[in-house]
């Protein structure tokens, strides 16, 4: 089969051809059918303590059809989309982390950030049984290979506390803000704002049922916030992960506000904790998802209450892969870009 592997930092991806992955007792062997680019991937291939081993093959966001099965309940032809985190042995009978840790839970393998454990930028896959989530007809692949980011989404304001009617700002609208704010919205928010400074991406907040929108270059962020909403935002979902932008968010959060943090600041930053004391702030960091995040995620999809294809911006062949995914790296309009291997 062909895969896109990883060679090393500074390379593009190279188009390789690859043996076949066997499926064995407890494996399922996807036809991958989309997959998507995640900012994850750009990061493991760029930042040096990631130590990303040459080899690998990355993509972590897929949905596909069954084409081998090592596990009683699914046969060939059946639809899935992948929990990119197996449990460990232990925990695996009980669908997930036995702890209820999900992610966090030390024994989980991630699967596309190691050669052991190739992920899904390839025509082919193989996940264990218990990562496989079923896609219902009516849920197409482009949704599929979307409920992972969707899930963040999901994860993060479930573990936000976010009480109904909350007043909600998102800072980024890249996949993971978007997610969000489609999910904070979902779970009963009064209203939820999005700051970004890119036009297109504002455009498509506003598109995806952004209460407002806000460029946060244009005018300062808690004058439009208390604008848009009448109030402080007592609730913010961090999305960027740059430098400075905690920060910026204690400066902005009200007394006894909260700060959920998503986008992932790969360096190292500097905050002013006796701020942050003043004003009593909750702090909160997050990382992906539990398989429920997942399933709460599928059944907004299957209701009409979130469209997948909003988020997608390009779809490309595996050919195209390494030129898009170099591209990615550099500020632009795309959200989601998937790939669809069979191109
Ligand atoms: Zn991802
Ligand atoms: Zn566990």
């Amino acid at each position: 089969m062909r895969a896109a592997v990883f060679e090393g930092p500074g390379r593009p991806l190279a188009l390789r051809a690859r043996p076949d992955p066997v499926a064995g007792p407890g494996d399922l062997l996807l036809d991958v059918a989309l997959c998507g680019i995640c900012g994850s991937d750009l990061h493991a291939t760029e930042v040096p303590d990631y130590r990303l081993q040459p080899g690998t093959v990355l993509g972590h966001e897929f949905a596909g059809t069954v084409i081998a099965s090592g596990h009683p309940d699914w046969r060939p032809g059946d639809r899935a989309a992948c929990i990119p985190f197996a449990p460990c042995a232990e925990c695996e009978p009980a669908g997930e982390c036995r702890r209820g840790l999900a992610a966090t839970c030390p024994g989980v393998t991630g699967l596309g950030f190691s050669p052991q454990v190739p992920g899904g930028y390839a025509e082919r896959v193989r996940i264990r049984a218990s990562q496989a989530l079923r896609l219902p007809a009516g849920v197409g692949f482009e949704a599929g290979a979307l409920l992972e980011p969707l899930a963040v989404g999901a994860h993060a304001v479930a573990m936000s506390g976010m009480r109904p009617g909350a007043r909600v700002l998102v800072t980024g609208a890249g996949p993971i803000g978007l997610a969000v704010m489609v999910m904070a919205r979902l779970a009963g928010a009064g209203a939820v704002v999005v700051s970004e400074p890119g036009a297109a991406r504002r455009d498509r907040a506003a598109r995806l049922g952004a209460t407002a929108v806000i460029d946060p270059g244009a005018a300062p962020l808690e004058a439009a916030f208390a604008e848009a909403t009448g109030g402080p935002p007592e609730l913010i979902f961090e999305c960027v992960g740059v430098p400075g932008m905690l920060q910026r968010m204690i400066e902005a959060a009200p007394p006894r506000g909260g700060i959920v943090v998503v986008g992932v600041c790969m360096e190292e930053d500097r905050l002013r904790p006796r701020m942050a004391i003043r004003k009593e702030l909750n702090l909160r960091f997050v990382l992906a998802y539990g398989r429920a995040d997942f399933t709460r995620v599928l059944r907004h999809v299957e209701a009409g209450e979130i469209r997948a294809a909003d988020f997608v911006t390009d779809i490309v062949g595996l050919a195209a892969l390494p030129e898009t995914f170099e591209a990615l790296r550099r500020p632009g309009t795309q959200v989601k870009v998937l790939v669809d291997p069979a191109r």
